[in-house]
């Protein structure tokens, strides 16, 4: 029983997670555990790797738009724009300021897309990216003014845009200001596009409202992550109007493929790759270039 009580047999590498603190006591670090909310196994958060795919179940944890970009773009390439601009509280509403202010500590985002220019596999885009931990991914005013701002610029310079989704629609907030954009950034798509430019969509998990009304599926061609959930109304709201049972992956990405609304389903440790290939693809067929 003696041979329990001396703490000296246990010997812990300190090149481990669990560090021994000073009372002899593992001290766990924070984020060493994460639990798959598809199949619930917990797993070792290194063992999800830098593109968090669920060993198990292959679920995609949803990932910042910084996490996106380390996954996706060629490191260091990535040069932002418009980071400066923020919502002017149109509708004064209460609370939204404070709000603002409160996710932007959290997330260390200034709104909920990041745009700007990078490469792939060096491959020139103008890429925006959407994050849905930036309440909710919501699209007001801001995200509005900024991916119409990605567009022009990759008008003028004569680049490719390279959307990531994930939304829940449109901001409450900013009421009929958040539902304007919809209408200013497809008109922004359309100049883009009649310029021979390529837009390339990838839905992510969520993808929904507003976004998915417009600029989710005006891409020329539209890639989705697998199991994402991608739709415009909420499934309540449908069944409740047509008063029909939905089937039960009717907005999962799969079932978009189905049907049509997507291109391919791509899982995320091959995105990267299926990008850039797009890309150079159409680069080939724009210059007629042999590179
Ligand atoms: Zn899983």
């Amino acid at each position: 029983m003696a041979l329990f009580k001396k703490k000296n047999y246990i010997r812990i590498n300190p090149n481990r997670d669990a560090v021994p603190t000073k009372k002899g006591k593992p001290e766990v670090p924070d984020n060493l555990w994460a639990k798959c909310p598809n199949c619930k196994h917990m797993l070792y958060t290194k063992d999800i790797g830098l593109e968090k795919v669920c060993p198990h179940c292959s679920y995609n944890f949803r990932i910042s738009a910084w996490e996106r970009i380390a996954i996706t773009i060629d490191e260091k390439s990535f040069e932002e724009w418009d980071d400066d601009v923020v919502t002017s509280d149109p509708l004064a509403f209460p609370g939204y300021q404070d709000k603002i202010t409160k996710t932007q500590e959290q997330t260390g985002l200034k709104e909920a897309v990041l745009t700007g220019r990078a490469t792939i596999k060096g491959q020139p885009a103008a890429i925006g990216i959407m994050d849905s931990h930036f309440i909710m991914g919501s699209m007001g005013t801001v995200v509005g003014e900024k991916l119409t701002r990605l567009f022009e610029k990759a008008l003028a310079k004569g680049l490719p845009v390279v959307i990531f989704t994930a939304s829940g629609g449109a901001r409450m907030q900013e009421g009929i200001f958040s539902l304007m954009q919809m209408a200013k950034i497809s008109a922004a798509v359309k100049r883009h596009s009649d310029a021979g430019l390529f837009y390339l969509t990838v839905l992510t998990d969520p993808t929904t409202g507003g976004v998915t009304a417009s600029f989710a599926m005006e891409g020329d061609i539209i890639l989705a992550e697998p199991q994402s959930m991608i739709g415009f109304a909420g499934r309540r709201v449908i069944e409740q109007t047509i008063k029909q049972e939905l089937p039960e992956d009717f907005q999962k990405a799969e079932f978009l493929l189905a049907h049509g609304f997507v291109d391919q389903i791509v899982p995320r440790t091959q995105l990267r790759d299926r990008i850039w290939q797009l890309l150079r693809l159409h680069s080939l067929e724009r210059w007629g270039a042999d590179a």
